[in-house]
């Protein structure tokens, strides 16, 4: 059946935008419906993390992004007393970027917008307000206010923020709850403090959160104590006295905005209804405690697009597309429940809970192993998928690297060192470690490396890779820093399949690949 475009998309905010460029690399007919004349220009998200960093680099746009993120944000903590007890600093970079860092969204979203330009498949447009949609067994058909021509896809997606009308419209439950605290965020430019970290200061008297953003901004976010301000004006003297006791001028700054929020943590009953999928803050609203709603948004994009691509490609059965919900549904949980949890240790109103709490980070500060869980960020919950588009040998294991994200370290090509998703390249990959898995292909599994277009990559130690590449038509990369022998070597197999979202679909052994491929290939319901 004829339909105007394959996807629709509702809502230009960072998760349309992206799962837009990641259709239109895929030259997927796509349109993305925005109900507002231009893109949201205010600060909303500062903290963007490693993978969505590498989700943006798998775009095609890290270039352009990295100029409005600061790398490597520090994060203190300070006591009651206003002593520093903790900082949060991470030093790895097992996906080829810091893990903490500060970003200004609006600038963001723009470079993702502009990216969109690059694909003439797809078509964004502004000032057309999704009022209401029908679907049924072949496509979605969307109306719009203001009396603009209706339009049909094959499948909607509401990337259409937290107050998603078209969840509400489908009736799915957004459960979860709003927190009774309320705070103010403060945006200013031309930064009045200027240091380069940022501090949560735990204070009971009032815990607020102060932020070195990109280009001269600072964020400060302060707790409201009940009936001390109402919902949706911050007058000029409650902002002065916030401000006065942090920085010498508070009647000269230059202020973005400033606007009262609550925290909210909800998860949508489910994330797929039909032809209607839901992604970003439809489907998930956390606190800002751990700077993860954009993240876990982006998250959501990556998994998404490609599935999608492929149903529309006639390349995979539709119930691919239930494995998004089982795969992101869990671990958006986790994340929200990470962030609540944040939000009751970091703003404790009550003297006794505080003098508590930095008593008990005293102690954790003491025991090495501790001390390091929680500054180099590993509480963090990673996506591990335990159900979904993947193939788990002998059943689900804990230790198995399956349904995690791959590591992106450097690796060498003949002309230098490049992030390894640079070799990847944009689609799926089987990656072997020392062997040429094509030797144990056979045809069935030939024809879905064919179909799919997998590209086949070997890895050795970079001493080799030179003579390697002589002696084989394969692509032959050198292991720069060492970690893909200690990733293999962990795992004690050679030959890893990865998805286009860069996460583990199968390990294998070299005469086992076949038989992983095609498994995988069964559970992602790809048309063989
Ligand atoms: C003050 C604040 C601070 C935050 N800080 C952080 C942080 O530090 N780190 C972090 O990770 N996240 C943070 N977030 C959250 C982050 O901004 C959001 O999670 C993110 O923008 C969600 O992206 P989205 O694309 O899902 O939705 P949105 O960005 O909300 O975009 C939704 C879009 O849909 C459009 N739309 C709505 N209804 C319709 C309709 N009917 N038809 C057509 N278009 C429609 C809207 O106009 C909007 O453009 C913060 C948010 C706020 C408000």
């Amino acid at each position: 059946m004829h339909t105007d475009f394959d996807v629709a998309i509702a809502g230009a905010g960072p998760v349309g935008l992206l799962i837009a460029n990641f259709l239109g690399q895929r030259g997927i007919r796509t349109v993305i419906l925005e109900q507002l004349p231009e893109l949201i220009d205010y600060p909303r998200g500062v903290g963007i993390d490693d993978e969505t960093l590498r989700t943006i680099q798998a775009a095609g746009l890290i270039d352009s992004v990295m100029e409005h993120v600061t790398p490597n944000q520090i994060m203190h903590f300070t006591s009651s007393s206003g002593r520093i007890f903790a900082s949060l600093q991470p030093t790895t970079d097992e996906f080829g970027f810091p893990r903490r860092n500060s970003f200004i969204q609006p600038l963001v979203d723009k470079v993702l917008a502009d990216g969109l330009k690059r694909y003439p498949c797809v078509d964004l447009r502004f000032g057309q307000e999704v009022a209401a949609f029908e679907q049924d067994d072949d496509r979605v058909s969307i109306q719009f206010t203001g009396g603009q021509p209706p339009l049909t896809a094959r499948y909607l997606v509401a990337c259409d923020g937290g107050n998603s009308l078209i969840r509400r419209s489908l009736g799915i439950k957004f459960e979860g709850r709003t927190a009774a605290n309320r705070w103010i965020v403060v945006d200013i430019a031309n930064d009045p403090l200027g240091a380069p970290d940022s501090f949560l200061h735990g204070r009971p008297s009032r815990p607020y959160v102060s932020i070195a953003l990109p280009h001269g901004l600072r964020r400060f976010e302060f707790m409201l104590f009940d009936g001390e301000a109402p919902d949706d004006v911050v007058s000029d003297e409650m902002l002065h006295s916030l401000l006065q006791p942090l920085i010498a001028r508070p009647d000269d700054i230059d202020l973005i905005r400033a606007r009262v929020y609550r925290h909210n943590g909800r998860l949508a009953e489910r994330f797929r209804d039909g032809r209607i999928i839901l992604a970003g803050d439809a489907a998930h609203i956390m606190p800002v405690w751990q700077g993860q709603g954009y993240n876990s948004g982006v998250r959501d994009a990556f998994n998404l697009a490609w599935k999608l691509a492929l149903v529309v490609d006639n390349k995979a059965n539709d119930s691919l597309l239930d494995t998004y919900g089982a795969e992101r549904r869990e671990h958006a949980r986790a994340m929200i429940s990470l962030s609540e949890a944040a939000g009751v240790i970091f703003s404790p109103t009550n003297r006794i809970v505080a003098k508590f709490r930095d008593a008990l980070v005293r102690f954790i500060g003491i025991i090495p192993s501790i001390r390091s869980y929680f500054l180099e960020m590993r509480f963090k919950p990673m996506p591990r998928y335990k159900e979904g588009a993947l193939f788990y040998q002998q059943g689900y294991a804990d230790n198995s690297a399956v349904g995690r994200m791959f590591i992106q370290p450097l690796v060498d090509r003949a002309e230098g060192p490049v992030k390894l998703d640079q070799v990847l390249g944009n689609g799926f990959a089987l990656l072997a470690w020392g062997v040429d898995p094509r030797r144990w292909l056979d045809d069935q599994a030939l024809r879905i490396v064919e179909d799919l277009g997998i590209k086949i990559i070997s890895a050795v130690p970079s001493t080799q890779a030179a003579f390697e590449r002589k002696r084989s038509d394969l692509e032959i990369v050198g292991d720069h820093q060492g970690r893909l022998k200690t990733w293999f070597g962990l795992q004690n197999r050679a030959v890893v399949l990865l998805r286009p979202d860069r996460f583990v679909a199968a390990i294998s052994s070299p005469q086992e690949v076949s038989h992983a491929i095609k498994e995988f290939a069964r559970i992602a319901s790809i048309k063989l």
